[in-house]
């Protein structure tokens, strides 16, 4: 899979477009949702499955932060595209979104991504969600109610009772198909952490369900591991991690062996900086080890967060999971995670 030069520069947005915030709405004491207008000549554009995520460029203290938001919303159900947001201790572009957003605002976002979607079955369905994982679960569960048969169990663990994000929402759907949705509220504060034992109570007979995973860390791989005691198959199991994974590149300031003669020329934030590429090292690997801070987030290639345009040379990407169109690849876009050079490129991460 390559992507050559084409003769036109970086679009002004690149792969973003601007959107204007319609709605923001408070849900717990740290998590807002953002509901987004999007203009009917990009409906096709921003069409969605339930599960997949939105991507955001933001500026944060004078950084450019790219950062996925998985839709709460349901597609063909809710008249809005709604992303919702929690706070991470610390974290840049979790509490800047949370505290300056406002109704009005425009917001650069790239087109809806990932594959922690429904897949036809006639098996039932169980979910695993974890604070902000609830977010693509309920639009799974509510495009699940609405468009199949299926049963559906959701486990949700929150920290506490406050902490529960969209709990009048979930009650009424309980409410409304109680032949159909069971949804069992675990509180840390009060039952202690999920630990496997209670997954596998709580899966039952169910075990060939199609299993969702999506939460903190720890409590992804408790599922997984009560779910691997189960002997689910793998193919069963869907995962979402809010996480990048350690991507095993070398650290700002390492040095690899660079004698195969493979160059990037990396324009970044108005800066343009040639980099000698080790032997099968990636674009993006090589920005981050010489000191850049190019976008990222899943380094797998399905979010597309790291998206530059290849400007001159050729570009081989190892693989694409999702995270870019046909129509990008033809405009000369590639995912810099996936992007290795043969001999000397220039690439341009948008601006
Ligand atoms: C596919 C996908 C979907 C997602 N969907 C959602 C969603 O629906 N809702 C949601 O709330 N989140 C979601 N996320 C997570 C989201 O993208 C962000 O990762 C999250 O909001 C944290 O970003 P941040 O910029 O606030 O944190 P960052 O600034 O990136 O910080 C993250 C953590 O690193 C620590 N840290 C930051 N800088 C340093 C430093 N210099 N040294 C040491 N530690 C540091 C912070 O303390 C924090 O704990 C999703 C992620 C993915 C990949």
């Amino acid at each position: 899979m390559t992507a050559d030069a084409g003769a036109s520069g970086v679009d002004a947005n690149g792969p973003y477009y601007r959107l204007r915030v319609a709605q923001v709405i408070d849900e717990t004491a740290d998590a807002r949702s953002i509901v987004l207008e999007v203009p009917a000549e990009l409906a096709g554009r921003f069409a969605y499955r339930a599960g997949q995520f939105l991507s955001f460029r933001v500026v944060v203290d004078g950084h450019r932060l790219v950062r996925c938001y998985s839709l709460a919303s349901a597609p063909g159900l809710d008249p809005a595209h709604k992303v919702t947001i929690k706070r991470v201790v610390d974290g840049r572009a979790s509490n800047w979104m949370n505290d300056h957003v406002r109704a009005g605002d425009e917001l650069e976002v790239m087109p809806p991504n990932g594959v922690f979607c429904l897949r036809t079955r006639e098996t039932p369905i169980v979910l695993f969600a974890g604070g902000s994982g609830i977010t693509p679960v309920i639009s799974i569960v509510k495009t699940a109610l609405e468009t199949t048969t299926r049963p559906i169990k959701l486990l949700y663990a929150n920290r506490d009772e406050a902490s529960i994000i969209f709990r009048s929402e979930l009650d009424a759907l309980e409410a409304s198909h109680p032949d159909r949705l069971e949804i069992v509220h675990r509180l840390d504060a009060v039952h202690g952490f999920v630990d496997a034992p209670l997954v596998v109570e709580q899966v039952g007979a169910r075990t060939d369900a199609d299993f969702y995973i999506c939460g903190p860390g720890p409590f992804m791989d408790v599922v997984e591991s009560g779910l691997q005691s189960l002997d689910v198959d793998s193919e069963q199991i869907f995962i979402e991690r809010f996480e990048s994974p350690d991507s095993g590149a070398p650290a700002a300031g390492s040095s690899v062996d660079t004698s195969a003669g493979n160059v990037a020329v990396v324009l970044l934030d108005g800066n343009e900086t040639e980099i000698a590429l080790g032997d099968g090292e990636t674009i993006l690997a090589a920005a981050r080890r010489v000191g850049l801070e190019p976008p990222f987030a899943c380094e797998e290639a399905y979010c597309g967060c790291c998206m530059a345009k290849v400007l001159e040379g050729q570009v081989e990407m190892r693989m694409n999971d999702g995270g870019i169109d046909q129509r990008q690849i033809d405009e000369g876009w590639v995912l810099t995670c996936q992007g290795v050079a043969k001999g000397r490129v220039r690439i341009q991460y948008p601006d």
